[in-house]
């Protein structure tokens, strides 16, 4: 079985479609895990609910699908940011309030724990350096993890002594899931930062228990176009580009 890792759409419907098409190229997807932040940013709130509630049963709250509606605080968002929540929410109707505010902030599945941000912390850490990232190991039960947030792909391998290491993921990297404890970050669909702008997913094959990195090209002017028409703030609009 195949199954599709996304996180960080970011309601860019563009990326989300390129991401989905890309990986039935790669053998027919059997389910979606998705990890969070489905909406902000972007120009397509709507749309991007209106698709993931139709094919993906396993989905985790992030903490811009929270502000979106209001159960968490803005002010650790940067005032760009903070911007973009404000036109979302008056973009959602009542149904893509409720879907949103229903979502769990953990989910186990499998030998997996889905969260956004940390085991810890599932709204609001960032794992970023090996430190935090061991410093989680005891929050999760399941051997291993897999998280959002950071939209970099990313992976945090430890040894049965705790010895980490931390590897950041390039496009057909593929790993085997062994004795040891992993946390995958499979980077952002919407809105990557690792200075490469294409979509990043990941693929779990359960049949050969690995985890891939894959990353898509998509229409990135024309997701910029929908921005400025709706008057999104401009660096959201330039960063797309660039990947940061
Ligand atoms: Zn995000």
């Amino acid at each position: 079985m195949k199954i599709l890792i996304m996180a960080d759409i970011h309601s860019n419907i563009t990326a989300f479609e390129a991401v989905l098409h890309d990986a039935e190229l790669h053998g027919t997807v059997d389910d979606i895990w998705n990890l969070g932040d489905l909406v902000g940013y972007g120009p397509d709130p709507h749309e991007c609910i209106r698709l993931l509630k139709e094919i993906c049963k396993v989905c985790i709250a992030g903490n811009h699908d929270l502000a979106a509606v209001s159960k968490v605080e803005t002010s650790e968002f940067n005032i760009d940011a903070e911007a973009a929540i404000k036109w979302t929410s008056q973009q959602l109707s009542i149904e893509d309030k409720e879907y949103l505010s229903s979502l769990p902030l953990i989910i186990e599945q499998a030998e997996f724990t889905l969260v956004h941000g940390s085991p810890r912390d599932p709204i609001w850490e960032y794992l970023s350096s090996i430190e935090t990232a061991r410093e989680n190991l005891p929050y999760f039960r399941t051997r291993y993890c897999m998280v959002g947030h950071r939209h970099i792909p990313i992976l945090f391998q430890f040894n049965e002594s705790q010895v980490g290491t931390i590897q950041a993921l390039k496009d057909k990297n593929i790993f085997a899931l062994g004795k040891g404890r992993i946390i995958f970050n499979p980077g952002s669909v919407g809105q990557p930062r690792d200075h490469n702008p294409l979509a990043s997913y990941g693929i779990y094959d359960t049949d050969q228990q690995s985890l891939a990195l894959h990353r898509v090209k998509y229409d990135i002017t024309s997701v910029q176009q929908r921005m400025l028409v709706q008057g999104l703030p401009p660096a959201l609009i330039d960063r797309l580009a660039l990947g940061v």
